[in-house]
C-alpha cells in the first residue's frame, strides 16, 4: 500500500497550522506525496507547476474561498478529486461543495482515521474514473478502425483496376496511419524483383526507377520471408540497422507482405509518421491494423489482377500474344470515329507472310506457328508503342498507325519488310529458313468507312502479292 501511495500526489490547503502540519506528516506516513499551502494563490500556483491527484481545501481560506480555489485548480487538473473541510457548515456551503463536483465534505474537528478513508477511497475512485475513461476511448478506437477497415475492404473489393486499386490502397494507409510515406510494390515473378505501383510522399523518379530483389534490403526481406517488420528506430534496429535515408523525416518504418494463400504478391511499406499523441514512432497496434488492411489488399489485388487478365485474354491472340481480330476491329473503329470528329492523320498496315503454306507444308504446323509468333514479335517490336498491332486472321496481321500519314506509314511498312526479311527461322533440318511478308498501306480520308480502309489497304497487299511478294504496296487515293 505505501510504495502505491507514493505515486499518489496530494494538495493540502489550510490556513491552520495546525492541521496543515499534521495531515500532512499523517498523510506523509502514509506514503502519499504531499505539498501544502496556506492561501488560496499558493494553491492555485503550486497546481499550476505540478500533477495532483487530490486536492483538500480549507473552505474558508485567508485570500479567497475554497470552492474557488477548487475551481482554479480544475483548470489545470480536471479530473482532480477533491475533499472540502470546513469548521462552520451550512447547508450552501455544502451545496457548492456538491455543485463543484467535490469528492466529500467534511466537518472540523474531524476524525483523523475517517479523513484517511475518505482520502484512500478518493483515490481509489479517481483511479477507477481514470481507467474507465482510457477503456472507452479503446474501445472508441477500436470501433473507429473497424468501422474504417470495413469501409476500406468494401471500397477495395469494387475497384478492379489494379492501376486505380494500388492508388486507393496507398492514400487510405497513409490516411489511416498519418503517415507522409507509403508505396505499394509488386512482385514481378520472372524478374523477382520488386516495383512500385502506387506511391505517396516520394519522388516520382524513385517510383519509376526503384527495383528491389528479393532479400535485398527491408522490403525485399519482407517479400522473401513472407513477414511483416516493424522498425522502431532504422538507427539502432538490430536486424535492418543503418543510417537513416535523406528521404526520410523520422526514424520509424513498417513493411508487411502482401499475400494470399501464403504467396507474396507484393509488399506495403509505410514510413514517416506524423506526430501525435502517440509520438512519431510506429506501434504493435499500428502493425496489426495494417495486417488487416494487407490481408484485405492482398485479395483485392489478386482479384484485379486476375480480371486484368481475363480483360486480356477476350482481347489478345494466344498464340502471337497480339492483339486479336475483334479487338482490331473496335479500336480501329474508335480511331477512324476520332479522326472524324477532330481531323487527325491516321494509316493502316496490313501483311501476309509470302508462301506460307508451303512452309507448313515442308516443316510442319508447328514450326509455322513458331515463325508467325517471332514475325508477330517482330512487327510489334518495329513500330511505336501506340501503333496497335493485331493479328488479323491466319498468317494476317494488321497495324493501326494513329497520328501517321501514308507517307510515314509506308516507311514504317518497308521497315518491317526489311527486319522480318532479315530474321534467320530454325527449322529443325539443319539449316535456317528465311521467311518474307508482303505489306499493303492505306489512309484515312475524311468520308470514308472504316471497312473502306481495311479494303484499300488489302487490296494494295494484293497487288503487292500479285506483282511479286516480299514487297510493299500503297493505296494512291483517288483525287
Ligand atoms: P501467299 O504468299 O499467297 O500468301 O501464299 P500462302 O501460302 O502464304 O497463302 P495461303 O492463303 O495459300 O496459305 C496460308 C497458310 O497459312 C495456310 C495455313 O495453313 C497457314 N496458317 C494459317 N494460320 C496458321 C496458324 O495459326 N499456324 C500455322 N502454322 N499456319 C497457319
Ligand atoms: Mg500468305
Ligand atoms: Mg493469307
Amino acid at each position: 500500500m505505501k510504495n502505491n501511495n507514493s505515486l499518489y500526489k496530494i494538495l493540502l490547503v489550510d490556513d491552520e497550522k495546525v492541521i496543515r502540519e499534521t495531515l500532512c506528516s499523517i498523510l506523509k506516513e502514509d506514503g502519499y506525496g504531499v505539498s501544502t499551502a496556506r492561501w488560496g494563490k499558493d494553491a492555485v500556483k503550486l497546481a499550476r507547476e505540478a500533477k495532483f491527484d487530490l486536492a483538500i481545501l480549507d473552505l474558508k481560506l485567508p485570500d479567497m474561498s475554497g470552492l474557488d480555489v477548487l475551481r482554479r485548480l480544475k483548470e489545470y487538473h480536471p479530473d482532480i478529486c477533491a475533499v472540502l473541510i470546513t469548521a462552520y457548515p451550512t447547508t450552501e456551503s455544502a451545496i457548492m461543495a456538491i455543485q463543484e463536483e467535490a469528492y466529500e465534505y467534511i466537518t472540523k474537528p474531524f476524525d483523523i482515521s475517517h479523513v484517511k478513508l475518505v482520502i484512500r477511497r478518493g483515490i481509489e475512485e479517481k483511479q477507477l474514473a481514470l481507467e474507465n475513461k482510457k477503456l472507452l476511448s479503446n474501445i472508441k478506437n477500436e470501433k473507429d478502425k473497424l468501422e474504417t477497415m470495413l469501409h476500406i475492404g468494401h471500397m477495395m473489393s469494387s475497384i478492379l483496376n489494379l492501376e486505380k486499386l494500388a492508388e486507393f490502397i496507398v492514400q487510405k494507409i497513409s490516411d489511416v496511419l498519418k503517415s507522409r510515406v507509403c508505396s505499394l510494390m509488386l512482385l514481378d515473378t520472372e524478374e523477382e524483383m520488386l516495383v512500385i505501383k502506387a506511391a505517396r510522399g516520394l519522388d516520382d523518379v524513385v517510383v519509376k526507377t526503384t527495383r528491389i530483389k528479393l532479400g535485398e534490403s527491408i522490403s525485399g526481406w519482407v517479400a522473401q520471408k513472407g513477414e511483416p517488420v516493424l522498425v522502431r528506430n532504422i538507427e539502432d534496429d538490430l536486424q535492418f540497422g543503418r543510417a537513416n535515408l535523406p528521404q526520410y523525416e523520422t526514424k520509424s518504418l513498417l513493411s508487411l507482405p502482401l499475400k494470399v494463400k501464403g504467396i507474396v504478391l507484393g509488399v506495403i511499406n509505410v514510413a514517416d509518421k506524423k506526430h501525435s499523441e502517440q509520438g512519431n514512432v510506429f506501434t504493435e497496434d499500428d502493425l496489426q491494423f495494417l495486417a488487416m488492411i494487407c490481408n484485405y489488399a492482398a485479395i483485392s489485388i489478386e482479384n484485379a489482377k486476375l480480371y486484368g487478365e481475363v480483360k486480356n485474354l477476350a482481347i489478345t491472340d494466344g498464340l502471337t500474344n497480339l492483339f486479336n481480330h475483334r479487338y482490331f476491329q473496335t479500336q480501329l473503329g474508335a480511331e477512324v470515329a476520332r479522326v472524324q470528329r477532330y481531323p487527325r492523320p491516321l494509316s493502316l498496315l496490313m501483311f501476309d507472310i509470302d508462301s506460307f503454306k508451303q512452309f507448313n507444308d515442308t516443316y510442319g504446323h508447328p514450326m509455322g506457328d513458331t515463325v508467325l509468333s517471332q514475325i508477330g514479335k517482330m512487327i510489334r517490336k518495329t513500330v511505336r508503342k501506340v501503333d496497335i498491332t493485331c493479328r488479323y486472321g491466319g498468317e494476317e496481321f494488321a497495324v493501326i498507325l494513329p497520328e501517321t500519314h501514308l507517307k510515314k506509314a509506308a516507311v514504317v511498312a518497308e521497315k518491317i519488310r526489311q527486319n522480318i526479311e532479315a530474321l534467320q527461322f530454325e527449322t529443325g533440318k539443319g539449316k535456317n529458313k528465311k521467311m518474307t511478308v508482303s505489306g499493303g498501306v492505306a489512309e484515312f480520308n475524311k468520308g470514308i468507312t472504316k471497312e473502306q480502309l481495311v479494303t484499300f489497304a488489302d487490296g494494295a497487299l494484293y497487288k503487292a502479292k500479285t506483282t511479286g511478294k516480299n514487297k510493299i504496296c500503297t493505296h494512291l487515293p483517288s483525287k
